[in-house]
């Protein structure tokens, strides 16, 4: 009897103590209502059927890059994935919702539909993680250059989010911070409607940076860093001037397409409010017949 009730009172005690840490956690955390999309960068094979580097362009670029590889670590397209897979889990731990661009290698994705990911899912943040080709001892993080009709929509957020993540990033793994750099012909950057950074986490020729990328005691502490990072960012977001809301019209409606029935071409629709076009939908690349997974394309004007 004394024993039952010794034991009702600790689960008694354990579940208040569990409440009030989840309580404190959540309350103190001010992001649960915020959206990440994951983008770990390329894929097992690369694609070089060429897309347009923003809407309208006339400039192309390969649809989607093989990447680089580490002779310990391995190709960069396993490391991006699994930082991403750990990223994910540390940030639904703090209530973030969490979109995951692919969770397997062997996807089809070109970089203009991974940012249709994020936009559909009207992430705060679009995170896409790379490691970078060289041997140098460094990090860095990529934003959007201020392009108008393409990224002064994002411009200001992602640069704020590249300057909070790639500092906390750099300080929390001990890899030198190179800064920041802006980029104009990043597509996935371009067709991009939300924040968007691209952390290059480290150097895949550099001995050090690649014995580290091998290991998942560093990989954990890589999504560590990014989480804290990204944490920080979040919690400076306003909940009424939220970007991920300013894009949308309240009274337009989505466009979303069944999966597996894309569109052929690209289609404008200019926004409602009279400002420059929003709305778009992605053509199948020339020479492509099928999306090779099912996805759905939503954009708001
Ligand atoms: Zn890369």
């Amino acid at each position: 009897m004394i024993t039952g009730k010794f034991f009702r009172i600790t689960i008694c005690m354990f579940l208040s103590f569990f409440c009030i840490m989840k309580g404190d956690l959540y309350s103190a955390s001010g992001v649960e209502d915020r959206i990440v999309c994951i983008d770990p960068g390329h894929q097992l094979h690369g694609d070089n059927t060429h897309e347009p580097i923003g809407p309208g362009a006339t400039k192309t670029k390969p649809c989607v890059s093989p990447g680089t590889r580490g002779s310990i670590s391995g190709p960069e397209h396993t490391v991006n994935l699994d930082v991403g897979l750990r990223l994910h889990g540390l940030l639904i731990s703090e209530g973030v919702t969490v979109v995951m661009t692919r969770v397997t290698a062997d996807v089809q994705l070109c970089n203009s539909e991974r940012a249709a990911i994020a936009n559909s899912a009207k992430a705060d943040l679009f995170i896409r993680l790379h490691c970078n080709a060289g041997r140098s001892n460094s990090c860095f993080t990529l934003y959007p250059a201020l392009t108008e009709g393409w990224t002064d929509d994002i411009y200001e957020e992602s640069l704020k989010a590249a300057q909070i993540v790639q500092e906390a990033y750099s300080s929390y793994v001990g890899i030198p911070d190179a800064g920041l750099r802006p980029r104009s012909d990043i597509s996935g950057f371009n067709w991009a409607d939300v924040p968007t950074i691209l952390p290059e986490m480290l150097y895949m020729q550099n001995t050090d940076h690649d014995t580290k990328a091998a290991s998942p005691e560093f990989r954990q502490k890589m999504a560590e860093g990014l989480a804290d990072g990204i944490i920080k960012y979040l919690k400076t977001l306003d909940s009424d001037t939220s970007p991920a809301m300013s894009i949308k019209s309240p009274s337009s409606p989505d466009v979303t397409l069944s999966p597996g029935t894309p569109p052929r071409s690209w289609e404008w629709k200019i926004s409602t409010n009279g400002s420059r076009p929003k709305a778009w939908i992605p053509s199948l690349p020339a020479g492509r017949k099928t999306w090779k997974q099912p996805r759905i394309f939503a954009r708001s004007i």
